[in-house]
């Protein structure tokens, strides 16, 4: 075969390749994608790769003697450089897929790119304009060429490919099965194309392995369905397990929910059948306790839906550490009642006397320790310890709660403060939680600036502990004596509040209640009841007003009492409505003070204090 027609058929090669190469690029970048890494490296594969071709047919028709020398040089470097820029984004794509952790990669690379392209174009101009080429024509045909410039582009060849098979071995692990078809059909043509042309068979293109790498890295890796179905199906599979874990925590909830409900339900019946008033007061103990076992999972959901809406606030008061240290103490006990569990229980004689910080958040942290403790806790023992560390005018109060409980797996710490996170829940099916406590902990301590960690193993039990900084408070130890009757301390006797709610059994509630500071009390079942009221020219001292009301809202009832001429009474909102930002939003309204249901009984006595005491 004359060398013409090797020419012949090497330039129709590339023309089809060319013309193959221009579709599937077109075809790429007509269709939408995700944009990752590893396509934009690939976006530059597939372009250098039709430059490449492109480069290549202008030099083999301009390697026909006749043509300026220059013409010629300048179309085979051109075509050499762009077989270079492939081969250099090809390693930079194996590098993309064999990385593990690609920040590290976007740090090096937005520090070295500028330097790294302004050097490329350099070293591309030198070799383009300044190094000599030399070539050999066998008639009117260019046979070969030689000289520094192709001594320079065979050393960056050579480079480049020890770079991509070093980068295969070394990290194959880390490149996924259906990359390693291209990257081997790249090594393998590569090696066939270099053994041919040391045979003298020049036929076969550099070219022609290019885009068949290239075609089948389209099909296997960097195809844009694909991408978009895997992270399509990645979406999908994140929705499914949030989806999971609503509904699990939803009957999880269902079933926490009944079992306090339970109780009440059952003790209340049994009341209502019983004449020996000491069972009677037995039975309301136990209802009060399952009430509280209520309201501390609504809080809980309460809690949550602050921290999501980034409106749980720490509020720092002065406190006696040594006090809610001892009432936690207490509150455990009860929690273990009859249970083989020994309390053993060790506090800092050194505490300051007085600290600064949210007691209230810190207690709530501590007693949900103890509570898990005692809950994953069969037999044996629980410690809990307080210690404390003082600099200047903190107090670091470091508290552990150690129990020779269950245990927690390793594969299940990580997760442990992840909320609606509960573990071995067959095992444990006996044992009630929302799996929110600990989630909720951990927020308040990183709220706190605190720390909270885990030490466990598993079926040998756990550690729990806390580290939070409190500010000391200096002062002289105040020896109180508690009044014991409270009406007669907030002197209240006889003042007149008006109840405005809609459900007759709250209504109940709260006159039974505001009855004990010995109040009068009327109540109403409706906005326009008490507006009628008012209107009547009836007094009042105080207003609790629901705000779910039909027909009327607590809201709108309070607007129009706003409107009335002389209107001055305090209107405190009293309802049901807790959930994140609610208290703020009816104080907004314009509401003096806002109460949550159900009414506890010492925010009910800080809002009597403060609006009916005449001291
Ligand atoms: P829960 O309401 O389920 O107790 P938490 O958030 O307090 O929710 O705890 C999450 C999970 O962590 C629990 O369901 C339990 O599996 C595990 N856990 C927490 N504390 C302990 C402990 N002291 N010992 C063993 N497992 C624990």
């Amino acid at each position: 075969m004359s060398v013409e027609t090797l020419k012949y058929i090497s330039i129709t090669v590339s023309i089809v390749c060319f013309l193959f190469s221009g579709i599937l690029a077109s075809l790429y970048f007509s269709k939408k994608r995700i944009y990752t890494k590893e396509n934009s490296v690939y976006d530059a594969l597939i372009l250098s790769n039709v430059f490449c071709l492109l480069s290549e047919i202008l030099f083999y028709f301009s390697g026909f003697a006749g043509n300026s020398l220059y013409i010629i040089s300048f179309t085979e470097k051109l075509y050499f450089t762009f077989n270079c820029i492939w081969m250099y984004f090809h390693t930079i794509y194996m590098i993309v897929i064999a990385q593990e952790d690609n920040s590290k990669l976007n740090k090096i690379n937005f520090k070295i790119k500028k330097s790294f392209v302004l050097l490329s174009i350099l070293f591309i101009a030198f070799f383009i304009f300044v190094l000599p080429i030399k070539h050999s024509f066998e008639g009117n045909v260019l046979i070969s060429s030689n000289g520094p410039s192709m001594i320079f582009m065979f050393m960056v060849s050579i480079i480049l490919i020890l770079l991509n098979v070093i980068i295969i071995v070394t990290k194959k692990k880390n490149i996924e099965r259906t990359k390693f078809k291209p990257l081997i059909t790249f090594v393998v043509l590569i090696l066939i194309e270099m053994i041919l042309s040391m045979a003298g068979f020049k036929l076969l293109l550099f070219t022609l392995p290019m885009t068949l790498v290239t075609f089948i890295m389209y099909h296997t890796i960097e195809n844009p369905d694909i991408k978009l179905v895997e992270q399509l199906n990645i979406a999908k599979n994140q929705a499914e397990k949030a989806n999971n874990a609503k509904t699990e925590f939803l009957s999880n909830m269902s079933h926490e929910i009944r079992t306090p409900l339970n109780a009440i339900d059952g003790f209340s019946q049994l009341i209502l059948e019983e004449e020996d008033i000491k069972i009677i007061k037995d039975e309301a103990r136990d209802i009060m306790m399952a009430s509280q076992n209520l309201l501390e999972i609504v809080n809980g959901i309460l809690d949550i839906s602050k921290i999501e809406a980034n409106k749980l606030e720490i509020v720092k008061v002065e406190y006696e550490p040594r006090k809610i240290f001892d009432e936690l103490v207490k509150l455990t006990k009860a929690r273990i009642g009859e249970r083989p569990l020994e309390l053993k229980v060790s506090i800092d004689k050194d505490l300051p006397d007085y600290l600064n910080g949210d007691y209230v958040r810190i207690k709530q942290i501590i007693l949900n320790l103890l509570t898990n403790a005692v809950k994953y806790t069969k037999k044996g023992f629980i410690e809990f310890n307080v210690n404390s560390v003082k600099k200047d005018n903190i107090c670091r109060l470091i508290v552990s709660v150690k129990d020779s409980g269950i245990g927690i797996k390793k594969e299940d710490l990580d997760r442990l403060f992840t909320k609606f996170e509960r573990f071995e829940i067959e095992k444990n099916m006996t044992i009630e939680g929302t799996g929110l406590g600990l989630a909720i902990t951990k927020k308040l301590v990183d709220l706190m600036g605190g720390k909270i960690v885990v030490d466990s193993v598993y079926g040998k039990g756990s550690t729990f502990t806390v580290g939070i900084d409190q500010r000391i408070v200096t002062k002289v130890k105040e020896a109180k004596i508690e009044p014991k009757d409270e009406t007669k301390k907030m002197n209240i006797k006889g003042k007149k509040v008006l109840i405005v709610d809609d459900n007759l059994i709250n209504l109940k509630v709260a006159a039974r209640l505001l009855s004990t500071y010995k109040l009068e009390t009327e109540e109403v079942a409706s906005g326009f009841e008490c507006l009628q009221k008012i209107e009547l020219g009836q007094k009042y001292d105080l207003i609790l007003m629901d705000d779910m009301m039909p027909k009327m809202s607590g809201v709108e009832t309070f607007k129009k009492l706003q409107k009335m001429e002389g209107f001055n009474i305090p209107v405190i909102a009293l309802t049901a409505n807790a959930i994140a930002g609610m208290k703020e939003n009816y104080l907004k309204e314009g509401f003096n003070d806002y109460i949550s249901k159900p009414i506890d009984k010492k925010e009910l006595e800080r809002v009597l204090k403060k609006y009916l005491n005449t001291k």
